[in-house]
């Protein structure tokens, strides 16, 4: 059992009766890449919810690096180094690559540091490494709002990434790519994983299969099946409610 890492132990979530998480349990290692799939209703983005604080569980455990955070709200569970991808990119369109990303660094000091802070060489390298990994760097000078919907997507995770997030939560990120920006996000996240936790919902298995790490299926709110994306497929209880639909 880690401390650090995100822990998730018997966590109920009740909304008019209805069991959306039904004692669902998670252990995401620090620097672990987890995949989480499951049919509509499943409760994955209740998961999420309660992991940022945004829906409160009515029993169980949510732990990240050693915090309690069913006991913090979501502003709070911010600061503790968690970032959340939703499954639309929401990047500003009129800036700059390079832009977006400054102001990603400088924002969540507040609006004066975003009109005075000046870069210095170590956050300009910063961007340019961002660039670089989110694979935007021959783009930096481009609104963002010329970009494809797959390097949105990039951009957005690349903005999250200069918060130095140790869980970054992502929400279907390869919804709409094409299949080569599919690939490249699942690289992407390979390499960006690591340093720091990921969790990401997604509904293409070729994506999940492409992400190459443990998978965890949940079904009615509670965890269905646990392992390689080879072993969950080839699970007759996931089968049976999920792959066999
Ligand atoms: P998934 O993301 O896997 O599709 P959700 O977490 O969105 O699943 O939903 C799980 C279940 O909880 C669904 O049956 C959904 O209708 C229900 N649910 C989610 N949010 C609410 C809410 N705010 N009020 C009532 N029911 C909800």
């Amino acid at each position: 059992m880690t401390s650090q890492g995100l822990y998730v132990d018997g966590v109920t979530v009740t909304f008019d009766g209805f069991r959306a998480l039904n004692n669902l349990s998670l252990l995401v290692e620090p620097g672990e890449l987890r995949a989480v799939i499951g049919p509509n209703g499943a409760g994955k983005t209740t998961m999420m919810d309660v992991i940022t604080g945004k829906t409160r569980p009515d029993t169980g455990i949510v732990r990240f690096a050693a915090r309690d955070l069913t006991k913090l709200d979501e502003a709070a569970i911010a600061t503790l180094g968690i970032g959340r991808k939703f499954q639309k990119p929401t990047v500003f369109d009129a800036l700059t690559v390079f832009e977006n990303l400054e102001l990603a660094l400088k924002a969540p000091r507040g609006p004066i540091a975003c009109l005075r802070w000046v870069l210095s060489g170590v956050a300009r390298a910063r961007i340019e490494a961002t660039m670089e990994q989110i694979g935007l760097a021959a783009r930096r000078e481009d609104l963002a709002g010329l970009l494809s919907h797959g390097q949105r997507q990039w951009l957005e995770i690349g903005m999250l990434l200069m918060q130095e997030p140790e869980l970054l939560l992502v929400d279907e990120p390869v919804a709409g790519m094409t299949d080569h920006e599919t690939e490249q996000t699942a690289a992407l996240l390979r390499g960006i994983a690591g340093t720091r936790s990921v969790v990401v919902v997604e509904h293409d298995l070729e994506f999940v299969r492409a992400l190459d790490c443990r998978v965890t299926v949940l079904h009615e709110g509670s965890v269905l099946s646990e392992g390689s994306i080879t072993h969950v497929q080839a699970d007759p209880r996931v089968i049976e409610v999920y792959l066999g639909r």
